[in-house]
């Protein structure tokens, strides 16, 4: 009776059911993957200074910085970060003691 009633496979919907919610679950993990990763950089950039990983030379992020971007090649005072030309992202800068990268931000 109920059968009848109902024309698409219950069957299909069971089977399917567990691939909508992994692929949702994918989904939602990414997102929050994303902002958490998002969150500790932000953190991270908020601070005035980052500690070089190899010598431990705190570093400021405030100060005068070339930018890397192709054809570019400003000269900027300011935050690490970011060009104050055209605008473009730095993923890193160089300890002003030993030179090793600091990370600012995931790299590509
Ligand atoms: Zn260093
Ligand atoms: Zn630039």
């Amino acid at each position: 009776m109920a059968d009848a009633k109902k024309k698409s496979d219950p069957l299909m919907f069971i089977v399917a059911l567990p691939l909508f919610a992994a692929y949702g679950t994918w989904i939602v993990g990414v997102a929050i993957f994303r902002l958490v990763r998002w969150v500790c950089w932000s953190v991270r950039l908020m601070r005035p200074q980052l500690v070089c990983p190899s010598c431990g030379t705190p570093n400021s992020l405030y100060g005068r910085w070339q930018c890397q971007a192709p054809g570019c090649g400003a000269v900027y005072l300011g935050a690490a970060d970011r060009c104050l030309r055209c605008h473009s992202g730095a993923s890193f800068f160089p300890c002003r003691e030993c030179r090793v990268s600091i990370m600012l931000r995931p790299g590509r």
